[in-house]
């Protein structure tokens, strides 16, 4: 394949269901790719099951177990823009229960595995070996910006469903009412940031970042198990996004013969998402 054209010929002639996009190839050797990040709410599943039994089935998501990716993104985004600098930063819904990030700033193309890996590892909480190294302002900004989000979908989940979790962190002598405002003493200002991020620093998949032939599927590609598209998610759109509500490709067919718009919710949704990719 030599040019656009080409392309879009092997495209219209073999109808993938989904495109992989690696790293550019020279003489089969990489010579660069967009700075990529994968965040799957398998890895949440340990803290997950404080919140929901989501982690019982295959691909399910629901309310309480989608605000780890939501933070994820809050934390990473901030992170890559604030720390690093980029600015041209894509997020898309994977299609099952994750959530991808390309980096298409040109200077994050050349990074090598090194850099990718020093990248991945400044931004993960599960290596901090003591109390010591969470006093950074990485962690304490983190902190911050995530407590709200923790405070109005998941603590009051995890003191009704999973008590046990809190007790290294909370007094537990204390009435369940009163443990948040506990945590906001300020002598226990650790216990509240250990606490927080426990549940939702990002927790990457190192490999899908740090190796630069790694494939990752191509925003608005079909996810082959759910059927649902891979939507762009703009930053605005974190708090209220459903990926449960995102149109499968079944749903797409299906309206094709229809011609109310009232019955055509899937294809509005899909395009208003092809709309805010470009306005990105
Ligand atoms: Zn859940």
């Amino acid at each position: 394949m030599s040019s656009v054209y080409d392309w879009k010929r092997d495209v219209q002639r073999l109808l993938p269901m989904r495109l992989e996009i690696g790293g550019l190839l020279s003489d089969d050797k990489t010579v660069g790719r967009e700075l990529i990040f994968d965040l799957d709410l398998n890895s949440y599943d340990d803290v997950r099951r404080d919140v929901c039994d989501c982690h019982q089935g295959e691909g399910r998501i629901c309310h309480y177990c989608w605000t780890f990716m939501i933070a994820g993104m809050t934390a990473v985004d901030t992170i890559l823009r604030d720390d690093f600098g980029f600015q041209r930063i894509l997020w898309t819904y994977s299609g099952r229960r994750g959530v991808h990030a390309w980096v298409m700033d040109e200077r994050a193309f050349g990074l090598s595995s090194v850099a990718r890996q020093a990248i991945v590892q400044y931004m993960s909480f599960s290596s901090l070996k003591n109390n010591k190294e969470i006093d950074h302002p990485v962690w304490k900004r983190m902190s911050r910006q995530l407590k709200n989000l923790f405070k109005t979908r998941l603590f009051r989940r995890i003191q009704e469903r999973s008590p046990q979790s809190l007790v290294p962190f909370i007094d537990t002598n204390t009435l369940p009412k009163d443990r948040w405002v506990w945590l906001r003493w300020k002598r226990h200002v650790v216990d509240s940031l250990r606490l927080i991020l426990t549940y939702l620093a990002p927790r990457i998949d190192s490999p899908v970042t740090t190796g630069t032939s790694h494939l990752l599927k191509c925003p608005f590609s079909i996810h082959p198990s759910t059927g649902r598209i891979c939507f762009p998610l703009p930053p605005k759109q974190w708090n209220v996004f459903q990926p449960w509500t995102v149109p499968t490709l079944w749903q797409l067919w299906d309206e094709q013969n229809r011609t109310r718009a009232a019955d055509r919710i899937a294809t509005r949704r899909f395009i208003y998402a092809i709309s805010t990719l470009v306005s990105i």
